[in-house]
């Protein structure tokens, strides 16, 4: 049986702390021990500022910094942004001040080590330091997320695949979101966090997990020594069956859902809301790329806000983002909806939006099914 515990909180620091003590303590605390490598993970996907609820939070990162050295272990912050140098991401957000005068290494992760996680994807690349590490604290923001629905535990393991690896292995998934949920499940059983404490004190709803994304204030945390069951409990948190998740189908699929037990009171937070979440096409390639293109939620631009800055067809996987004169231009043929781009716009420019073709396609199957 998982345990998930819940907790009211801010980020006032001398009433955040304590908490995060007792969640690491209860959950982790025999296996932090004097002397190990304990690797903190947080969500640090670009530069963004706290209160855009994009990463997480500077005060959640210093608390478990602190917990881990006064266990006597050795702290280490790391992530894998998707774009743009990890320091300043730091900086941006306050965590390089939040973690001033603390013995703790701060690097972006750059190594990588073949690691198999098994059939079908084999060896794949994953950074050296979360495969050396004793002990992997997860630290995932709440958040939306236009392809997978939310961000939570599972997915925040993608960050331990370097720096571009990541679009490639979206490319190789290309369309089929679930085929993207196997992998992401996948890469989480390899690196199997020790324990998850998931900031939802400032969440991010509508289109995540980028700048497009709006701020909410919902003011829990939770803990859990199971990402399934963390990620379970967020979803009944917000009202979204938690099989419509994908990792969570492919997690019941395998059975890998514990039951669980929550320890505290769970908030019911109504009305969150969620992206336009693609829905996965097949059938024959040409009826495939008929539908991609015209009933497939799509990443679109409001050119007044974009800036030309290059960062959307540098990470686009599929290059499917051109730049033309004085706008960018999307091949909706070519594009595999992974949101990439939505995700990494520094100026919120970008966002999914349903086709009238989608629309139309989604009232007739729920009219006939
Ligand atoms: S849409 Fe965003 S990421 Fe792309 S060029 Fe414009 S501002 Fe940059
Ligand atoms: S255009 Fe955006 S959503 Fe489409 S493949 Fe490129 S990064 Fe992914």
């Amino acid at each position: 049986m998982a345990t998930v515990i819940v907790r009211n909180a801010t980020y006032e620091y001398d009433q955040l702390k304590p908490i995060i003590f007792q969640m690491l303590e209860a959950l982790a605390g025999d296996k932090i021990q004097p002397g190990l490598r304990v690797l903190i993970k947080p969500n640090m996907l670009s530069a963004a500022h706290s209160e855009d609820a994009v990463l997480t939070h500077p005060q959640v990162i210093r608390a478990a910094v602190e917990y881990v050295l006064q266990k006597g272990a050795r702290a280490q912050v790391s992530d894998s942004p998707a774009i743009g140098s990890f320091e300043k991401i730091l900086q941006q957000n306050g965590t390089t001040e939040a973690l001033q005068g603390l013995d703790v290494t701060c690097v972006p992760f750059k190594d990588v080590l073949d690691v198999d996680i098994g059939k079908p994807y084999g060896r794949i690349e994953i950074a050296r330091d979360v495969v050396e590490a004793d002990v992997i604290i997860n630290l995932p923001k709440l958040k939306t997320h236009s392809q997978m629905l939310l961000t939570l535990a599972v997915k925040n393991m993608f960050g331990c695949i370097v720096g571009l690896k990541k679009s490639q292995w979206h490319l190789r998934a290309g369309v089929d979101t679930m085929a993207f949920a196997r992998l992401l499940v996948a890469i989480h059983q390899a690196v199997s966090p020790a324990v998850s404490i998931l900031d939802g004190i400032l969440a991010l709803e509508g289109e995540g997990p980028g700048k497009r994304g709006r701020p909410r204030k919902i003011g829990v945390l939770m803990g859990s020594d199971n990402s399934f069951a963390l990620d379970m409990a967020v979803c009944r948190m917000i009202g979204v069956p938690p099989i419509n998740m994908p990792m969570l189908k492919v997690a019941q699929d395998n059975q890998l859902l514990p039951s669980c037990e929550i320890d505290g009171t769970l908030p019911h937070v109504l009305n969150f809301q969620l992206p336009d979440a693609g829905n996965p096409i097949s059938g024959p390639v040409f009826f495939q790329n008929f539908l991609r293109r015209h009933t497939m939620v799509r990443p679109v631009c409001d050119q007044p806000l974009c800036k030309l800055c290059s960062k959307c067809w540098t990470i686009c996987p599929a290059q499917a983002i051109k730049e033309r004169t004085d706008k960018i231009e999307f091949d909706y043929g070519k594009c595999i909806r992974c949101y990439c781009c939505i995700e990494i716009c520094p100026h919120g420019a970008l966002h999914s939006l349903e086709t009238l073709g989608g629309r139309l396609t989604r009232k007739l199957i729920a009219k006939f099914s």
